[in-house]
């Protein structure tokens, strides 16, 4: 069953999974046994209040934390199969994060910055790198920025530098976890309209917001609440 969905369209399959964080009086029971599949092409947004797990959800299906138990399949990938080293390398190719606060290194340029995870994964040589970093700079309108350092360029610049360095190794996945939280809302629409083509093109997006405008955007929103998932228009409920 497992296998037959991911070979169908089906690029985030996630069942019955628990997490546990260790608390001061015992087992925080943050995800409690909870299904979810997101298929290929599909822009999902996450939803809920502050200290859900909304973050420990988007972490388990990045492969940054661990379940406690239960199974997460992501490009066809079983993901607790994987030790540290190669969950770092199998990230690196296959999911492209964007953060709140942009996380840019600051003491590479924009161009560097969009260099790195192509190096880190070894992908393609070192002049296509640099070109290739060009290109996606210039598809988020950023190809005067690209020799700058982050701090020089606005909020919203930065987080269009964070994209083009998400989409570096073409990574079918793309988790953002807030990204349009400190951004003005006129900033906020540009970069989820960025969001919007990214979709277009054949990504998949998951993305973590409290902005009920840009939920309502989306086709469909997952609920994170008292440790389960409420799915408000899926195209395969679990
Ligand atoms: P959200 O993203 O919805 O705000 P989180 O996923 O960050 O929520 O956190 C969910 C719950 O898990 C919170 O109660 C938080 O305190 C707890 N938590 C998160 N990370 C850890 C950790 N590393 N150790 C212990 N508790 C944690």
């Amino acid at each position: 069953m497992k296998s037959e969905m991911t070979n169908n369209g089906v690029l985030v399959d996630i069942q019955n999974l628990v997490k546990d964080y260790d608390g001061p009086t015992g087992p925080i029971h943050v995800l409690k046994s909870v299904n979810l599949q997101v298929g290929e092409g599909e822009f999902v947004g996450i939803r809920g209040p502050s200290g859900s797990g909304k973050s420990t959800l988007l972490n388990m299906i990045t492969g940054i934390d661990r379940p406690t138990g239960g199974a997460v399949t992501v490009a066809g990938q079983s993901l607790v199969e994987l030790n540290e080293n190669q969950l770092a390398r199998w990230r690196g190719v296959n999911v492209g994060v964007i953060f709140q606060f942009y996380q840019l290194l600051p003491t590479l340029t924009v161009l560097e910055n969009v260099i790195l995870p192509m190096d880190f994964a070894r992908m393609w040589n070192s002049r296509e790198r640099t070109e290739r970093a060009m290109n996606l700079l210039e598809q988020v309108e950023l190809t005067d920025q690209a020799h700058k350092f982050p701090n020089a360029l606005s909020g919203g610049q930065q987080q269009r530098a964070a994209i083009a360095r998400a989409l570096a190794n073409d990574p079918p996945l793309l988790v953002g976890d807030e990204p349009t939280g400190n951004l003005d809302s006129k900033t906020a629409d540009r970069v989820f309209a960025l969001f919007e083509d990214l979709v277009k093109q054949g990504k998949t997006f998951l993305m973590v917001t409290h902005s009920v405008s840009l939920a309502e955007r989306m086709p469909r929103v997952i609920e994170v609440f008292d440790g389960k998932l409420h799915d408000n228009g899926s195209r395969r409920k679990s």
